[in-house]
């Protein structure tokens, strides 16, 4: 399997290749050339499978020959062998037509964990082949910072800068990256938002000064590999539920586009996928785009669902190159537009092609409380502020009542407390596998929000 930049000039890499790239050299990102195809009786066939095995049949056509197929499935058996449930994203229905599919089992509690754990082992797997080293800088909204901190703390070859914007995460969000105590591992809190620290790692992978000294590499879902490992989530649901014989359709809490890309891989490789529907928080971006076509940024609002307090959606790229025809050079334009003016027009085909499986829509704080108060009481389900917001999407959007509406649950409530006491009265506790998370020492370096300060602090401090 081949990758190529949708900026059209990055050279194409093996899925060993991007797995290290990250972004590609043009400051695009990386997507398969073709993809791969699964008939309704192939994915019949995976009915029943353990989670690592399904995990490991539907990756082998992205990973190709980068790694044999009994080695792969030693990794996700590695991988989602670290989950709390025998399941490892197992379903709970709501009501005769709604169902949350839980993603927050793994070791820090929000869907991250599902493609960084496995992520983590890839590094390991690919830089022993080279001996090389790897030095990550990644910026988090609050969950991928946890889940690759706890994926790569300890390793020898990889050492990883984690940026998250300061004051703007949850206190278990922040604890879980900032009492990991390993020498591989430096927290950096900056005055800014999630979109300031992430424009600041792409700078870092065009910036010679840091790449002639250092190999940069990415656990933000500009990387493909995590795309990859959450495509698998939508063929287990779907197989529980009646595919390939059935249409489903998701609800995905969404801020980086990533997730539900994944879901529009899976369809792409022909699981039969009713509609994706796309809901956001106030910062509503994705649904303006998607809705109008208008793809314009203003200023980030803190919300109770810190993860999605997102304007610029990277993923959103990978989408508006594919169905918009494919077409490295146009897309290069359109960004370089973008990154100009901060605003865009989708294309006629983008937004065509985007409508054939995308709805959106957009949740403010009350619509997010009532959604949680109704997984509450009529369904004994505490849901955390981003699922809230997924689930009120999901209700909202009125499928007919024989598609079943799995909206994905992408973090455990009790990362989230005080929003979900202030919608439902009850406070959601621990689980015990993150131990005594408030009494350890927290340990982070704080940064003025300037590029500069940033790029500086990696250069005096990696090794
Ligand atoms: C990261 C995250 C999201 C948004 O996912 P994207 O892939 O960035 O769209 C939603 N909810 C939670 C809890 C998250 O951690």
């Amino acid at each position: 399997m081949k990758y190529v930049s949708t900026r059209g000039s990055a050279p194409a890499l093996d899925f060993a290749g991007v797995t290290l790239a990250g972004l590609a050299s043009d400051g695009g990102l990386y997507v398969p050339e073709e993809w791969p195809q699964f008939t309704a009786g192939e994915i019949a066939g995976m009915r029943g499978l353990p989670y690592a095995d399904l995990a490991a049949r539907i990756m082998q056509p992205f990973v190709g020959d980068s790694l044999d197929p009994h080695r792969l499935l030693e990794l996700t058996r590695q991988a989602y062998g670290r989950f709390a449930h025998a399941a490892v994203t197992p379903l709970t229905q709501l009501d005769e037509q709604q169902w949350l599919l839980e993603l927050f089992h793994g070791p820090t509690l929000a869907f991250k964990d599902v493609a960084l754990q496995l992520l983590g082992l890839l590094f390991e797997e690919f830089l022993g082949r080279e001996s090389g080293n790897l030095t990550i800088v990644g910026a988090t909204s609050g969950d991928t910072g946890s889940a690759a901190i706890d994926a790569v703390a300890g390793l020898d070859n990889v050492e990883i800068f984690m940026l998250h914007p300061k004051g703007r995460v949850s206190d278990v969000q922040r604890r879980q990256m900032t009492t990991v105590r390993a020498p591989n591992i430096h927290n950096i809190a900056i005055d800014g938002s999630f979109d300031d620290a992430q424009a600041m790692v792409k700078r870092i992978f065009a910036d010679d000064d840091v790449t002639a000294k250092h190999r940069i590499g990415a656990v933000n879902s500009i990387n493909w590999a995590r795309l990859m490992a959450q495509v698998v989530y939508y063929f287990a649901a779907s197989l529980q539920l009646g595919g390939p014989g059935r249409k489903l359709a998701f609800s995905v809490p969404t801020g980086n586009f990533g997730d539900v890309f994944a879901g529009h891989v899976a369809a792409r490789m022909g699981l039969p996928i009713e509609q994706l529907i796309v809901a956001t928080n106030v910062n509503d971006i994705l649904h303006r785009a998607l809705s109008a076509g208008d793809y314009s940024t203003g200023t980030v609002t803190p919300t109770s669902a810190p993860s999605m307090d997102i304007q610029v959606s990277s993923n959103f790229e990978r989408l508006l190159y594919d169905v918009g025809g494919r077409d490295g050079s146009a897309m290069a334009d359109q960004m370089r537009a973008f990154d100009a003016a901060r605003k865009m027009q989708l294309t006629n085909a983008q937004r065509e092609g985007a409508a054939a499986l995308f709805t959106s829509l957009r949740a403010d704080e009350d619509d997010m409380a009532r959604a949680m108060r109704w997984a509450c009481e009529d369904c004994a389900e505490i849901v955390d502020p981003h699922t809230a917001i997924g689930l009120h999407a999901a209700r909202a959007a009125d499928l007919p009542a024989d598609i079943p509406v799995v909206t994905l649950a992408t973090a455990h409530p009790a990362k989230f407390p005080d929003a979900v006491e202030r919608a439902t009265g009850t406070r959601p506790s621990l689980p015990a596998r993150v131990g005594d998370l408030f009494s350890r020492e927290e340990a982070f370096t704080e940064l003025p929000g300037t590029y500069d300060a940033v790029r500086d602090h990696i250069l005096e401090n990696a090794s």
